[in-house]
């Protein structure tokens, strides 16, 4: 190296000092100029490449997945909640669209990278990120995700749960007011007619006890504030007891009711929730089978006890099957409703069977409909 080739960078070096002590701008000249961002992008690269311990404590000791996207807009760092978001399970060197394929997180990524932050919520096929995007020094973003899956999916269920049972309660409000209007602008002066209206106060009130009473006991099973009590339950005399409870009904329509529940089957249960359960379930059974019969049968299989309501009634077809348990679901809602059914039953058996430890499953076709309970065996908890 000649001492001519080091002139430009030593006159470079002299100005430079004048200008940080306070004298004029330094003019570098071109090629100076050139030099100084070339060192500069190897710092960048070589930095780029480094990972950085104490950056990588930290990023793993956040609860949420996180990344340090750098200017080049690939992911130069991430922790292994971030990881698990790529395809591959690495998403170190790849782009937040290549992790993600979301263009919305991708653009919003290269606006942070232009220097402001942001925060969005990105649908992925399967989940729900809520995404804090922060410009660092540096000219990297720092990319924290949170996943609202759960949060979203439950605050949805709750939106239909209020929408479902403001439309269920308004019915029968409808129905109590016009039926008084109309007694107090003169059909209370004519008694036969006065009567009807009078019969379907009666009625729609019993509608809105039922309905507000099953919002009550849904509510207290799905926030854990039903407090089960097991003791020893005769499932024989629990048929009997239900079945008389059904007798009228069933005596009005013809319909038979019969037990076929052998002696000594004891099960461990809340007493009371488990009748519950069996009377939603006969409730059903006679409401909507028009002719034939309803049978409670009981039998041990293995450490259980299974509990079985048997109708001749129309079936259900499999499609609605698999959601009858569901609160508000009715396979017919017309029907469903002029029969009296809230479309809340068979959700509070289904919670009640599971606080017991125990389960209920539903079969059907040409021949009738079949409810089975599984219940834990008395003799199997050694009393
Ligand atoms: P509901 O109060 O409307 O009866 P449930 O939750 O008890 O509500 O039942 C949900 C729906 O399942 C009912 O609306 C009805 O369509 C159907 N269902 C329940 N039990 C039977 C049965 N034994 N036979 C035929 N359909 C039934």
């Amino acid at each position: 190296m000649t001492p001519l080739a080091r002139t430009p960078v030593a006159a470079a070096v002299r100005a430079l000092r004048a200008e940080l002590n306070g004298g004029s701008h330094a003019d570098l000249g071109s090629e100076v100029t050139e030099l100084s961002s070339l060192l500069l992008e190897r710092e960048l690269r070589r930095f780029a490449t480094v990972r950085d311990p104490a950056e990588q404590e930290l990023l793993s000791g956040l609860p949420d997945s996180a990344a340090i996207v750098s200017k080049d807009g690939r992911v130069r760092t991430c922790n292994a909640a971030f990881d698990t978001l790529a395809a591959g399970g690495r998403a170190a060197g790849m782009t937040p669209l290549e992790v993600t394929r979301s263009a919305a997180l991708s653009e919003a990524v290269k606006r942070a990278l232009e220097g402001s932050a942001r925060r969005l919520e990105v649908e992925l096929p399967r989940r729900v990120l809520s995404v804090q995007l922060t410009p660092l020094l540096r000219g990297e973003v720092l990319l924290l995700a949170r996943d609202v899956t759960e949060e979203k999916r439950a605050a949805a269920t709750r939106r239909d749960f209020v929408a479902n049972a403001s439309h269920e309660l308004r019915t029968p409000v409808a129905a109590i007011r016009g039926a008084a209007e109309t007694l107090l602008g003169g059909a209370l002066d004519q008694p036969a007619a006065a009567r009807t209206f009078v019969e379907i106060i009666n009625r729609q009130a019993e509608r809105l006890a039922r309905l507000t009473q099953d919002l009550l006991d849904l509510s207290r099973l799905e926030s854990r504030q039903w407090r089960f009590e097991t003791a020893p339950v005769d499932l024989a005399g629990l048929a009997t007891t239900v079945l008389e409870l059904h007798g009228p009904a069933a005596l009005t329509k013809g319909l038979a009711l019969r037990s076929d529940v052998p002696s000594g089957l004891v099960a461990q249960a809340d007493p009371r929730a488990l009748e519950q359960v069996v009377f939603n379930l006969v409730d059903n059974a006679v409401k909507y089978t028009a002719t034939g019969a309803v049978t409670i049968e009981a039998a041990a299989r293995g450490e259980h006890l299974e509990l079985t309501v048997a109708d001749t009634g129309p079936g259900i077809e499999p499609h609605h099957l698999a959601r009858i348990f569901e609160r508000f679901y009715r396979v017919d809602s017309g029907r469903a409703r002029e029969a009296g059914g809230t479309g809340l039953g068979l959700a509070i058996a289904k919670h009640l069977a599971q606080g017991m430890g125990g389960e209920i499953t539903a079969a059907s076709g040409a021949a009738g409909t079949r409810f089975m309970v599984r219940l834990r065996s008395a003799s199997a908890q050694g009393g």
